[in-house]
């Protein structure tokens, strides 16, 4: 069965789109860790992102380099977080987070609460940035 994200990337379900190129697809995380949280995918489904190959394991980072300074651009923070986790959906994703403090990375504090107009329009300034 497709994942979730396959299923967005794919338009089944409505995301906060960020990015897209050929391999990769990028939207804010619907339960953010801060705002500007955003999710960066390969299209190819891949569970670990350690099974995947090569040139998708590199290009994730490529592809998040781009999104995270159009965040940094967007959200004023110290620098933008990356962590892998995949302990949720099985669907290799790249969280980038803007983070202040090492505490801002913890994915067991409370998450923030926005709009769906504040993150349509956050989605979209970030994407301007691209
Ligand atoms: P993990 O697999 O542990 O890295 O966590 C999965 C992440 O995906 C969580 O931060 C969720 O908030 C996020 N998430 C789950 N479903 C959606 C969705 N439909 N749209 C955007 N983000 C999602």
């Amino acid at each position: 069965m497709a994942s979730i994200f396959t299923k967005i990337i794919n338009g089944e379900i409505p995301c906060f789109k960020v990015a897209e190129n050929d391999t990769f697809f990028a939207f804010l995380d619907i339960n953010p860790l801060a705002k500007g949280h955003t999710l960066v995918v390969p299209k190819v489904e891949v569970d670990y992102i350690f099974d995947n190959d090569a040139a998708t394991l590199s290009n994730i980072m490529i592809f998040s380099q781009k999104v995270a300074k159009a965040i940094e651009a967007v959200v004023p923070c110290e620098r933008i977080g990356v962590a892998v986790l995949g302990l949720e959906v099985p669907h290799t994703h790249v969280h980038l987070v803007p983070i202040n403090s090492i505490g801002d990375l913890d994915f067991r504090k409370p998450r923030v609460v926005l709009s769906k107009e504040e993150m349509a329009e956050l989605a979209d300034k970030i994407a301007a940035q691209l």
